[in-house]
């Protein structure tokens, strides 16, 4: 694998007493692509939010580009809330419910990120937004309220939203999962957009299709454990666990 981008090791996170993340490791190299797949409950929305320290781990060490934070007993939770929020912007995050801000137009949506955490003037970062907005084919409108929008529209102003902290990585949340199935193939196509761009992604999707298609590397994970990791076309196509297996078959 060329140059690393994330590395996690041996990452736990338990909730009371139970157990969602057992020693996840894995490793993501720079400009690739990994689906994690698995049923839900499996700890891939927990994982996710680990990397994005949303969720702070109990044990472990994630590095993302140059960062490294090793988690013992909530260690990383005495971190600072600047350096939380400056480490968060360096991993853009995509929710299946694309959480906009509903009292923000569009690009006031996008500029936000800029100007609250990296105090970036309002002129560049309009400029950006708007930049990115015509990236995810938004540009026109940039002055609509959230509301007026379909969610396949939501969803690429959330991921420019993301763009906008010029993340090292992107994550992505099911991101397609609350929308009619018409609108799946408009985000699909700005998340492949972003990949072929060379962005370090890791998606958390059902599109098995699509994470065939676009992810280097498919994770399946059950039970806080990675059951099996490998290139897409091999999990995919000739799984070799049983567990693997089952869960695929439901998408035949
Ligand atoms: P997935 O995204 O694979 O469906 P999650 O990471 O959302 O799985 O959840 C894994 C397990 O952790 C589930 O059993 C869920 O109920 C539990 N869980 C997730 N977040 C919390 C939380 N904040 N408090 C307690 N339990 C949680
Ligand atoms: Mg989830």
């Amino acid at each position: 694998m060329s140059e690393l981008m994330i590395e996690v090791d041996n990452l736990s996170k338990r909730f009371g007493d139970h157990v969602v993340l057992k020693d996840i490791s894995l490793k993501v190299g720079k400009g690739s692509v990994v689906a994690m797949i698995g049923p839900s409950g499996s700890g891939k929305s927990t994982l996710l939010r680990c990397i994005n320290l949303l969720t702070i781990p109990d044990g472990g060490k994630i590095r993302v580009g140059a960062r490294t934070m090793s988690f013992q007993g909530g260690q990383a939770s005495k971190m600072r809330e600047k350096d939380l929020a400056s480490y968060r912007a360096t991993t853009g995050m995509v929710f299946q419910h694309f959480n906009l801000f509903p009292h923000m137009t569009v690009v006031q949506n996008v500029m936000e990120g800029p100007i609250s955490v990296k105090k970036v003037p309002k002129p560049e970062a309009r400029a950006l937004a708007m930049e990115l907005l015509t990236r995810v084919g938004l540009a026109d409108k940039a002055d609509t309220y959230p509301d007026k929008l379909s969610g396949g529209q939501k969803q690429r102003v959330a991921i420019a939203r993301a763009l906008a902290l010029r993340p090292d990585v992107m994550l992505f949340d099911e991101a397609t999962s609350a929308l009619d199935p018409e609108l799946v193939g408009e985000v699909l196509s700005v998340m492949r957009a972003l990949a072929e761009d060379g962005m370090t992604m890791i998606l958390v999707t059902h599109e098995i299709a699509f994470a065939r298609e676009v992810a280097d590397q498919v994770i399946f994970m059950r039970d806080g454990v990675v059951v099996e990791a490998g290139p897409a076309e091999q999990v995919i196509d000739h799984p070799t666990q049983a567990a693997t297996r089952a869960f695929l078959s439901r998408f035949i």
